[in-house]
């Protein structure tokens, strides 16, 4: 195998090698830390050259923009990849679209190797009837609402008091918890204004979260169940007749002790319930539930159906023909993410990823296109934690680093053409400074916001600014004040 300081002294690669990595979540910024580490410096000069491209002004991706905003520990993450940031070896570029400001083929013009760190951000799809009525949202939709995603609409319309969360997932917990918070305890976090305000007027009372397996199959982890229960003045509910183990459920709980945690955790919330409600909103947790069609009158959600499900020995769960519904206004699918496709790159359409084999990016023919790589969720599918990113990345990088021999070689690879070329094309491009600036702005809006004149005793230490034009002048203004 060979490494980038023998591909520096390759005599066609007599300069840094110079790559582009696409996204600047946590996928892109570990590959690109751990790119820039396996051989940094020889000589005093860097031998690895690394651009950070992201399509929002700001970096982080999914940290900034999908982590819960009640999630401060998570969104400490976005300290580490700080750090990384701060070093200075790596040039972060935001602002820039690859496929409207940079195509594949100036990429390959300007780089040697490409890796794809886009994740993923849409929902996955349920199909079935009732879907499209109006009250029926897709969860990741309103985690970039409620996250201040530059590119959704500003207005959430929260006007159901009853409403229903499908799928037992971490994204189903966090969407229920912010959907029967109320705003005031959501205020000492780091949420847009127009989020409070709209989460202020909401009538909610009842939150169902709805899962189609039983108790031992839930994908919760045990931290973000147990955190339910803290919510002030939201009751949790459950049903006795949901708590229905099979044998998987029996060895799920013996060997796994995340499993074994969580139906503790649920077992002591059904034992210790009172049997009178006193809370003004509550937070109902079903399990064997299967949605089956969304109702609707006048084009508007009125309601769910479901049918009843029973565990077949294996964890898996089949109809039992019982069918079950629930007067909601509003009903939210949480059933997993889903990547988007990239321009000019092939796209597995059934699992919302890139085809690669370990990250090595493959065209139509199933062969692997030469210095073109994929990490991070656009890789594997949207499952795991942040940090499981990071084998990820690695195994990708490693990749890289044993093509490097035969990688094509970048026709224009000083670190200002690219620039130029974005100049050329008017890109209002942002740097790392400018993310400096911003994040300066929004934690100055924290510091001076007036919780007082709302009758709340409380501190913020950032407020979020969402419009993305906003986000680019004051990234791109020398000293933002406030
Ligand atoms: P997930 O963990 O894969 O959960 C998806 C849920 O949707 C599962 O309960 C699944 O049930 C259910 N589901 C799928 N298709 C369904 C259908 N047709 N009908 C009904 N239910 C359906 O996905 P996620 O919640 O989007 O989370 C993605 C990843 O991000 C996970 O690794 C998660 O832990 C992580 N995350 C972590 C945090 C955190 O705070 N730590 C926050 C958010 C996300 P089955 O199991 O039966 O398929």
């Amino acid at each position: 195998m060979s490494n980038p300081t023998e591909a520096a002294e390759r005599g066609t690669l007599a300069r840094p090698l110079r790559v582009a990595v696409i996204g600047s979540g946590p996928a892109g910024v570990y590959a690109a830390d751990i790119l820039t580490k396996s051989e940094p410096v020889k000589n005093g000069e860097l031998v690895v050259s690394i651009d950070l491209f992201d399509r929002y002004p700001a970096p982080f991706g999914l940290i900034r923009y999908g982590v819960a905003p009640d999630h401060p520990r998570i969104k400490g993450i976005i300290q580490a990849l700080h750090k990384v940031l701060d070093r200075g070896d790596i040039r972060f570029f935001g602002n820039v679209d690859y496929g409207t400001d940079l195509s594949l083929d100036d990429l390959k013009k300007h780089y040697d190797a490409v890796i794809f760190a886009t994740g993923a951000i849409d929902d996955a799809s349920l199909n079935i009837p009732g879907i499209d009525l109006k009250g029926s949202f897709g969860g990741a939709d309103f985690v970039s609402w409620y996250d201040g995603h530059p590119d959704v609409a500003r207005e959430w319309p929260l006007e159901a008091k009853e409403i229903a969360v499908l799928g037992n997932g971490n994204v189903a917990l966090d969407v229920a918890r912010v959907l029967s918070k109320h705003a005031d305890d959501l205020l000492v976090t780091e949420i847009p204004e127009n989020v409070y305000r709209e989460l202020k007027k909401s009538p909610v009372t009842d939150v169902h979260v709805f899962g189609r397996r039983g108790p031992a199959q839930i994908k919760f982890t045990p931290l973000e169940l147990r955190e339910l229960s803290h919510s002030r003045d939201v009751d949790i509910i459950l049903y006795p007749e949901d708590f229905e183990f099979d044998e998987a459920s029996d060895e799920a709980i013996k060997t796994n002790n995340q499993v074994k945690t969580m139906v503790n955790t649920l077992t002591n919330w059904l034992v210790e319930q009172p049997e009178e409600s006193t809370a003004s909103r509550r937070l109902h947790l079903h399990f064997l539930h299967n949605p089956v069609e969304i109702l609707g009158e006048d084009g508007a959600v009125t309601g769910i159906k479901f049918e009843r499900t029973e565990l077949d020995g294996t964890g898996n769960a089949r109809g039992t023909g019982e069918f079950l519904e629930y007067p909601v206004q509003a009903v939210y699918r949480s059933i997993g993410y889903f990547g988007s496709a990239l321009p000019e790159i092939e796209f597995d359409a059934g699992r919302g990823v890139v085809p690669n084999a370990g990250g090595r990016v493959l065209g139509a023919d199933g062969e692997h296109l030469p210095g073109i790589y994929a990490t991070g969720w656009i890789k594997r599918g949207p499952v795991g934690l942040i940090g499981h990113t990071k084998g990820d990345a690695l195994e990708t990088v490693s990749y890289l680093l044993e093509d490097l021999e035969s990688l094509p070689v970048a026709e224009a690879p000083e670190e200002d053409a690219v620039l130029a070329l974005l100049e050329q094309r008017g890109v209002q491009l942002t740097n790392w400074e400018g993310w400096h600036t911003l994040d300066t702005h929004e934690k100055a809006l924290g510091e001076n916001f007036d919780a007082a004149a709302l009758g709340l005793d409380l501190k913020r230490e950032r407020v979020k600014v969402v419009d993305r034009e906003e986000m680019v002048r004051i990234s791109r203004s020398i000293n933002a004040g406030v």
